[in-house]
């Protein structure tokens, strides 16, 4: 197991007041495994990285590096390394000179070299980040984490201050170059498209806590319980009141058509493009729809609508969801 985190806790005070940035979290993530968080702001996500990195301390539990609790390593021993959504380069340094930082003195121009061909900045060398795009500084940062030689890999939202174009073409860069590391990666998002593509598994977080680690696809398909249905997805799960029970089910997964059996009025209709979220007020609870742009029914309107069984996610009163 290259990085472990065990019951790890951490409370912040502010201004006499307490709060919980980390409640308890406990994974574990394997080499070459990628460990996708998700969460909504303030979940404790950015928090959970640096107590990792060891530029936090814990106010309970431990985080393992091979093995090893780190807690008591020093900074070099420990072998993590983070990629912030700020690049943190040296301004006033060429990139050259600011990759040979992570080297601590070793004079390795092989390495440097590689390095920064293999992420596509080996033109930029005697630049200064000044002269570079966002998203090559943003690359270089990734350059400069590897070059310190990690066992565990830490990126936080690194792609978040790129603007949507960049980002995706960034994103397969780093997609491509983290799956080719020995170690373990844990990659911090917002974004759930990216929560669902960047990693082997997926750990939504919110409170402090992690709700649910597990492949993408089952967190999307079978979310553990209503605090993940109703965080994750753009839009997430329509959760309906059905009783004794809180019945889940994907927009996509919602048929309008004649004979449906639940009954409703569309609220809204907005349109994606190609598709349209087509919005149903019912006696159960507001239900989204996604379909086809083309043919929706008009604000107004009213529609009965068909929630195919395989589809449907049931939940206890608690939240839990019903074992799949
Ligand atoms: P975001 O997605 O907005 O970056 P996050 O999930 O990374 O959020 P954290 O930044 O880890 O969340 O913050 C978790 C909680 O801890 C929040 O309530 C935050 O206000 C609080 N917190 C974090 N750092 C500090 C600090 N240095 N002092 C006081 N409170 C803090």
């Amino acid at each position: 197991m290259a990085v472990a985190a065990c019951d790890l806790t951490k409370h912040f005070h502010l201004n006499g007041n307490r709060r919980t940035a980390l409640d308890g979290v406990s994974f574990s993530v394997r080499d070459r495994e990628r460990l996708v968080i998700l969460g909504p702001s303030g979940a404790g996500k950015t928090t959970l990285l640096r107590v990792i990195a060891g530029l936090e301390r814990a106010d309970r539990g431990a985080v393992l590096v091979d093995e090893r609790e780190a807690g008591s390593m020093p900074a070099e021993d420990r072998r993590v390394a983070i990629v912030f959504d700020r690049d943190g380069l040296f301004p006033h340094l060429t990139l050259r000179q600011n990759l040979a930082f992570a080297l601590r003195g070793e004079r390795n121009n092989d390495r440097i070299e590689a390095a920064a061909r293999d992420l596509g900045i080996g033109a930029h060398l005697q630049k200064r980040p000044g002269e570079l795009s966002a998203g090559e500084r943003q690359r270089a940062s990734l350059a400069r984490a590897m070059l310190s030689d990690p066992r565990v890999l830490l990126l936080d939202e690194p792609l978040s201050h790129l603007e949507p174009s960049l980002r995706s073409q960034v994103r397969r860069t780093f997609l491509a170059f983290s799956s080719s590391f020995g170690g373990a990666v844990i990659h911090v998002t917002h974004d759930h498209a990216e929560a669902l593509t960047a990693g082997d598994r997926l750990a939504v977080m919110i409170g402090g806590k992690i709700l649910q680690c597990d492949a993408p696809q089952r967190v999307y398909d079978y979310p553990a319980n209503t605090s993940v249905a109703r965080f994750f997805g753009t839009p997430p799960m329509n959760l309906l009141d059905d009783g004794m029970e809180t019945l889940g089910i994907r927009p996509e997964n919602v048929r309008l058509q004649n004979g449906g059996q639940l009954r409703g009025r569309v609220i809204a209709v907005e349109s994606t493009g190609a598709d349209a979220f087509v919005r149903v007020q019912t006696p159960r609870g507001e239900l989204i729809a996604r379909m086809p742009a083309a043919g929706v029914p008009e604000t107004g309107a009213e529609v009965a609508a068909t929630l195919p069984a395989e589809h449907v996610r049931r939940f206890d009163r608690t939240g839990v969801a019903a074992i799949a």
